[in-house]
């Protein structure tokens, strides 16, 4: 018999979330995440996934997945401290050090993972964290994890970091603060002031942590963002993700080699779950590799999203504040946004609406993330469908 008191909450819950249209429905692909995707028997143009370089589809990962299965097997049959440490994950996590210009790097199972594993790892309740509003759930939820205290900081607001990290350190109530920021913001896709967070870092003493989940084969001709700003040797902890330019799945601390020993030995989600599979670490291996290599495809993701951003520009579509590839076409009321990408998928564009509370009220917007994998006929017929529909709604 099921507990009495958990359906009931459930059902409560789940009928409550109906009835306000806040329940998401899962969208099933039928098809890889490319820039043409499958769904309800309806071909798509894709501008939802975070498949930045298109790698999640590319062959040469594909091949460098199946040899390691063929070598390895699809389990790396234990966590990382016991025997699951295999020299494929090595080999990924010294070409993640390399790529990034750090001493070394420590491998997780998710860039989620990763901010649990890593904050918690050296803060706890005597310490203090200022944190950007606007950062990504997972640093939230490992802030939260370390006891710290947290303090808030306006999103991006020089003024309010600089006058609450003087506050912190005069208060002398902790023993250690540090800074974290996203990269670039996914909602946005505005890029971290990171120069100015260096310098109010140093002059306070703060350690420094940047999560460049949105950065990473982005930015800094695909080094990323604190590369991008040429500050590799101010960062303490490089965060990033294998799961968005990357194309596969695990996550990552870069640093220097006391912090990746110290993680090696102190954060759980290393100690206690069981490291990514051969065929992740190698398919990983193989982009990065593709990436220190060969700036192309970095080349052509800018190419596609300056060109697909002017696009939307030109027919009057707000699109914030956007500094990267990810295109934010702010609408603003809830309602309009869902209608909106409603009707981009009734006419053959996949772009998903993102309303409250995800972003602020009254900000709602579609998102859209064009890839070095779309051509130059699929962004023009997006765009023309957004002409379309922005005209049919009233929206340009
Ligand atoms: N950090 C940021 C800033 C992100 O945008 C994301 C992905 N949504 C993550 C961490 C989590 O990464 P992953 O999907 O690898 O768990």
């Amino acid at each position: 018999m099921p507990n009495q008191n958990l359906q009931e909450f459930l059902l409560g819950h789940l009928n409550e979330l109906r009835k306000q249209g806040l329940y998401n429905e899962i969208d099933v692909v039928k098809s890889p995440n490319g820039p043409i995707i499958e769904l309800e028997g309806k071909k798509l143009i894709n501008l939802s996934s975070n498949n930045y370089l298109g790698l999640a589809t590319d062959e040469r990962l594909k091949e460098a997945a199946i040899e390691a299965i063929r070598e390895w097997g699809v389990g790396a049959g234990a966590v990382r401290t016991i025997n699951g440490t295999l020299s494929v994950h090595i080999q990924l996590e010294d070409r993640i050090a390399e790529f990034k210009g750090t001493e070394a790097a420590i491998a997780y199972q998710s860039g989620f993972n990763c901010n649990m594993a890593a904050i918690s790892a050296v803060l706890d309740q005597h310490d203090a964290i200022l944190s950007d509003e606007l950062n990504h759930a997972s640093i939230i939820d490992g802030c939260r994890l370390s006891k710290a205290r947290i303090i808030r900081v306006k999103h991006s607001d020089m003024i309010d970091l600089r006058r609450k990290a003087q506050e912190a350190k005069e208060s002398h109530q902790f023993n250690k603060i540090m800074v974290i920021t996203d990269g670039v913001f996914s909602m946005d896709g505005d890029m971290a002031k990171l120069p100015e967070i260096i310098e109010i870092a140093e002059k306070y003493d703060l350690i420094t942590y940047v999560d460049d989940a949105h950065g990473s084969g982005v930015l800094g001709a695909g080094a990323g963002t604190v590369k991008h700003f040429g500050l590799q040797d101010k960062v303490d902890f490089q965060i990033g993700t294998l799961s968005k330019a990357i194309g596969v799945v695990g996550g990552y601390v870069a640093g220097k080699k006391e912090l990746i020993d110290w993680l090696k030995v102190r954060s759980r989600p290393f100690l206690f779950s069981t490291a990514i599979s051969p065929a992740d670490a190698a398919a990983a291996t193989k982009a990065i590799e593709l990436l220190m290599k060969n700036k192309e495809l970095n080349e052509r993701l800018w190419a596609n999203s300056d060109y697909f951003k002017k696009g939307l520009k030109d027919l009057g579509f707000d699109i914030g504040m956007s500094e990267t590839p990810i295109t934010p076409c702010v609408i603003g009321d809830e309602n309009k946004t869902q209608q909106f990408s409603k009707r981009l998928y009734e006419e053959g564009v996949y772009a998903k609406a993102i309303v409250f509370p995800t972003v602020p009220k009254g900000t709602g917007r579609v998102r859209n993330m064009p890839t070095a994998a779309h051509t130059q006929a699929l962004l023009d017929q997006a765009i023309a469908i957004y002409a379309k529909v922005g005209k049919e709604l009233g929206i340009i």
